[in-house]
């Protein structure tokens, strides 16, 4: 019979487990059933709408049996069971079994560790057996087929023998070691204390036939004579899992182990989750596992990522991604829903019109907002942990759908602050605001500490008010959204009218600027388009100048579009502002009195330049900016 190799990866797989110094062998025996689960969900699936399928919901069974004398360990099942063909690719070629990638070429301790946190799938066989031989029927199939490795060096698939669809798995054990007992996953309380910690919840049930002894009956004559009892064995099949799943059970009977060890397992994340929530609701009637992970997936902010809960009904899973069950902007949650009322022949697009699955989709939304308010408010420093990882998603969903979800969410929002540049809350902010503080100031830029240093927020912070400083691309998009919190509007430190002058000093100002009307046009049109106009700061208390911009697109905001891939390029309205008090602006009206025009065109571009800088922006001509300064100088 020919050989045949495995894939490359598989081959290193399959190495790794053969090699496991894993002290969690026992793994293996969860990863069969779970695949033994899965074969018989499909099947039970189809029996629901297929009458030829022949099997009523109690028919279906996982079987374990040991052999000591042979040493064999056997896991069979009545599912959908597999052809040649895909014995051949199912277990002949796994590649990442789902989740498994490999991280570290040669680090066998860091794969080991992998191997713990994932399920690695039918391969850890290999980490307790010297041979696998797997028999299966492909349900409609006529034959059966047996796929049988030692291991390393292949495979081979050969005809054989079984009567009904289904699959058996028969692993011979491992000799003993020093270091490792094999033959005590041939030991009935052994195998039935592993069933009952890893696969308790499996839905079908786990049967074994278990051998007990019972005191044979004695005669009259014994009894009298007080003869020592006599015992013999019997055997009595036994189901070995309770087949409720977890989330289904009482929350009473669960320990947040349990919790985070399903979390892990199912959802493949090497990270405990940050938070959980186990949910039962009446109205409409489901059962939920939320999670939210401690970090974003390394995919989440890409087109590749895919938000969704698994969807069951009554038990049985009928889809794996429901995407329809949450919005954008929560797509980090994990989890799953279990709903009686779902029907369960229906489509994937069927769903999407179901009113039953709109009216989940609608309160698991309310619970999870209710639950991050929940974190919000009690446990800030996890919330604030939860803040760093996928802030950037809710403020998305501020700004996405023209706003529409801002009530929603403008709660959940964190800026920094001001004040000890901690995070804030609008509701703390608005609190905290002074009695005659009309709005709310924010500030544009890379860092809290770029910003820290922008001219433009000293008159702001001077007056003792607190700014919130946005740093995320999305920042002011989503303010702009929000437009206003609890009837205060937000303003850019850079606004033309900061709400913060008296009457008195806006006419000084004005006056100032209609006595220096002639400088600033110079100065505007030696600046050659390159701003609207040049005018007199009143934010300005130290710095000479600072860049600002009028109407309805911010500096902050003309970076972000123009660096995205559009061809449309945006322009801001850049206004140069300088400080009348600076001594700059003496010099500057001393070259104009003097009519010396060429001077005042380099102070003009000098200082303009300047602005940039601060504002981090790029200037256009460096080595003019260096020259110039060396000539002034
Ligand atoms: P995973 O279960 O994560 O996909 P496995 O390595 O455990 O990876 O199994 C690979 C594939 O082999 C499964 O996806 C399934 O298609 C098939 N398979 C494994 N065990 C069984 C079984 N008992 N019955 C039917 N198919 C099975």
């Amino acid at each position: 019979m020919e050989t045949k190799q495995f894939k490359a990866e598989s081959k290193r797989l399959l190495e790794m487990m053969i090699h496991s110094i894993y002290t969690h062998k026992e793994i293996f025996l969860r990863e069969l059933i779970s695949n033994a689960s899965d074969a018989i969900d499909k099947l039970y699936f189809k029996s629901l709408t297929d009458d030829k399928v022949g099997l009523n919901k109690d028919d279906f069974a996982i079987w374990i049996s040991a052999d000591k004398d042979a040493r064999t360990l056997k896991i069979s099942d009545n599912g959908i069971g597999m052809t040649a063909e895909e014995l051949e690719n199912n277990l002949g070629t796994i590649a990442n079994s789902g989740s498994f990638k490999f991280k570290n070429e040669n680090k066998l301790e860091e794969d080991n560790q992998i191997i713990g946190q994932f399920g690695v799938g039918f391969y850890s066989a290999f980490m307790v057996a010297k041979k696998v031989t797997v028999i299966s029927k492909a349900y409609g199939s006529d034959k059966a087929y047996q796929w049988e490795s030692e291991g390393i060096d292949g495979y081979t698939i050969s005809e054989a023998d079984k009567k009904s669809a289904g699959t058996e798995i028969i692993l011979e054990l491992l000799e003993d070691t020093d270091d490792e007992n094999y033959t005590e996953f041939l030991d009935q309380y052994r195998l039935k204390s592993l069933i009952k910690k890893y696969s308790d919840y499996i839905r079908f049930p786990i049967k074994m036939e278990c051998t007990h002894s019972r005191p044979k009956e004695q005669s009259e004559e014994d009894k009298e004579a007080k003869k020592p009892l006599e015992y013999e064995d019997y055997i009595e099949v036994e189901t070995l899992n309770s087949m409720v799943p977890l989330w289904k059970k009482n929350k009473t009977e669960l320990k947040e182990e349990d919790y985070k060890h399903f979390y892990v397992e199912k959802f493949y994340d090497y990270n405990e989750p940050l938070k959980y929530a186990h949910i039962s609701n009446e109205m409409p009637a489901y059962n939920a596992l939320l999670y939210i992970p401690a970090k974003a997936p390394f995919d989440f902010y890409s087109k590749e990522y895919e938000k969704g809960l698994q969807l069951y009904s009554n038990g049985v899973l009928i889809m794996d991604k429901c995407s329809d069950l949450l919005p954008d902007y929560f797509s980090f949650v994990k989890g799953l829903v279990d709903s009686e009322d779902l029907s369960l022949n229906i489509s994937r697009e069927m769903l999407q019109h179901d009113k039953q699955l709109k009216v989940i989709a609608k309160s698991i939304e309310k619970t999870i907002s209710n639950e991050l308010k929940k974190m919000l408010k009690n446990e800030r420093e996890k919330y604030e942990e939860f803040w760093k990882a996928f802030g950037l998603q809710l403020k998305y969903g501020i700004y996405s759908d023209y706003g529409m979800n801002k009530e929603k969410l403008q709660d959940l929002l964190l800026f920094t602050s001001s004040n000890e540049q901690k995070l804030v809350t609008l509701d703390e902010y608005v609190t905290a605001m002074r009695e005659d503080q009309k709005y709310i100031y924010y500030a544009t830029g890379e860092s809290a500490a770029r910003i820290e240093q922008l001219p433009q927020t000293e008159l702001v912070k001077d007056k003792g008010y607190e700014i919130l400083y946005l740093t995320d691309n999305i920042d002011e998009f989503a303010i702009k959204s929000i437009r206003q919190y609890k009837d205060k509007e937000f303003k850019s430190v850079s606004a033309d009218d900061l709400g913060l002058e008296n009457d008195e000093q806006k006419e000084e100002i004005k006056a100032k600027a209609e006595e220096n009307s002639e400088l600033l046009d110079a100065l505007t049109k030696a600046l050659d388009g390159k701003v609207s106009k040049v005018t007199l700061s009143q934010r300005l208390k130290s710095h000479p100048v600072c860049l600002t911009s009028e109407g309805e697109i911010s500096l902050e905001m003309e970076k972000v579009l123009n660096s995205m891939p559009s061809d449309q390029k945006v322009k801001a309205n850049r206004v140069l502002e300088i400080n009348p008090e600076h001594e700059i602006f003496t010099k500057l009206q001393s070259l104009d009195s003097t009519g010396d025009s060429d001077k005042l065109g380099k102070y003009a571009k000098l200082l303009y330049d300047q602005a940039l800088l601060i504002e981090g922006m790029n200037i256009e001509d460096p080595v003019e900016f260096s020259n110039l300064i060396c000539e002034l100088m």
